[in-house]
């Protein structure tokens, strides 16, 4: 059997402790008789545990407040877990092969309890539970507790900080290198390469949209040959030491028309109103209104196609969102994107995003590099 090298991480056991604790105290505040987490960034997080491979083979991490966290594993893979910091602030209950690791877990459930569930838990697993524990019931974990993630204590911020750092010099470096000529693919396979070269371990998206395809936000790179006269949408992101960076970044190759150049103003003036409506207890709806709002004043408003952020940690993409209708107040140590932007179908496409950071007394950006639209060759 191969080992995979632990990750590098600066936690301790005792943090991951703490996590758990916070964790079981939450769930207690919210009426719930504990947490149940599956793998994933949630396990990730909380343990610093991530099974060689997330199968058929129940895992499950079970919070509650009688006993100590308890960490239900197959037997062939108990040895891994040793890798984990957290590994010792766990108890292990392993199963083999044949064995129901459903009624091995239902014990540790009360008969009639309200359990948070991570997003990610197969329904194989859940539905397995409810066989075993038929009173039971369970609320999604990121519904149910939505802070637990979001909420980013000093250390992860730092590695937050980090990773966007390693975006921003990404952003510079890719400024150098030829545009006209070449295929979207080839500028986002170099993109991939300076993420990596800049400390990146996992690269989740590198798009490169050039003219027209610049229009289609979800529109990853091709094999389009960028021309000179195109904008080009560039987003990019991926982990770095756990924590995740995202940034985009609108350029021109040569000269823009006025036109491009209005339209880039607009969103950037859009992702500064955005930030701008950052400080604690604002909701995060209003961060979406603020960025809106000046899109649509400028004529735009039915070419802002997306909501303007989502939340960033230990995964890319996560809850919460800065959308209308999301009522959850900011809290300080939440990290989340602020990207409006702006998509002429059959044109070009221009969005700028950087990672904000919620502070007591604002918002601080992740991601500092320039946001003038640059010129490309
Ligand atoms: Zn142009
Ligand atoms: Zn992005
Ligand atoms: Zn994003």
């Amino acid at each position: 059997m191969t080992t995979t090298p632990p990750p590098r991480t600066v936690f301790t056991a005792e943090d991951y402790r703490a996590r758990m604790a916070r964790a079981v105290d939450a769930a207690t505040r919210a009426g719930l008789a504990g947490v149940l987490v599956a793998p994933g960034p949630d396990l990730a997080h909380l343990t610093g545990y991530t099974p060689p491979a997330d199968t058929e083979r129940l895992t499950l991490l079970v919070l509650t407040p009688e006993r100590e966290p308890v960490l239900v594993v197959p037997a062939l893979e108990a040895g891994e877990i040793a890798h984990a910091t957290g590994a010792a602030a766990l108890t292990l209950r392993d199963w083999k092969d044949g064995a129901d690791p459903y009624a091995l877990a239902a014990p540790l459930l009360s008969a009639s309890g309200r359990y948070a569930v991570s997003d990610s838990t197969w329904a194989l697993h859940l539905l397995g539970l409810q066989r075993a524990r038929p009173g039971t019931s369970y609320a999604a974990l990121t519904d149910a507790l939505p802070m637990l993630r979001a909420v980013k204590d000093a250390r992860e911020l730092e590695l937050m900080a980090a990773a966007g750092a390693a975006a921003d010099a990404t952003y510079e470096e890719i400024l150098t290198v030829r545009f006209a000529g070449r295929k979207e693919r080839e500028v986002a396979r170099d993109l991939a390469a300076l993420l990596r070269h800049f400390g990146h371990s996992q690269v989740d998206f590198t798009i490169v949209g050039s003219g027209p395809n610049g229009a289609d936000p979800h529109h990853e790179a091709g094999d389009r040959v960028i021309a000179h006269g195109d904008m080009v949408v560039m987003d990019f992101g991926g982990l770095k030491d756990g924590y995740g960076s995202d940034t985009t970044r609108t350029v021109h190759v040569g000269e823009p028309t006025p036109a491009e150049q209005h339209v880039h103003d607009v969103v950037r003036e859009a992702q500064r109103a955005g930030v701008e409506a950052v400080r604690p207890g604002v909701a995060c709806q209003e961060v979406d209104r603020a960025a809106r709002e000046i899109i649509e004043e400028a004529g735009y408003g039915d070419l802002f196609i997306h909501r303007t952020g989502h939340g960033i940690g230990v995964t890319t993409h996560e809850p919460p969102y800065m959308v209308e209708g999301e009522e959850l107040p900011l809290v300080p140590g939440m990290c989340f994107s602020v990207e409006p932007g702006i998509y002429l179908p059959g044109r070009f496409g221009v969005r700028i995003e950087d990672i904000v950071a919620v502070t007591e007394d604002g918002g601080r950006r992740l991601n500092t590099s320039g946001r003038a639209m640059a010129l490309v060759e």
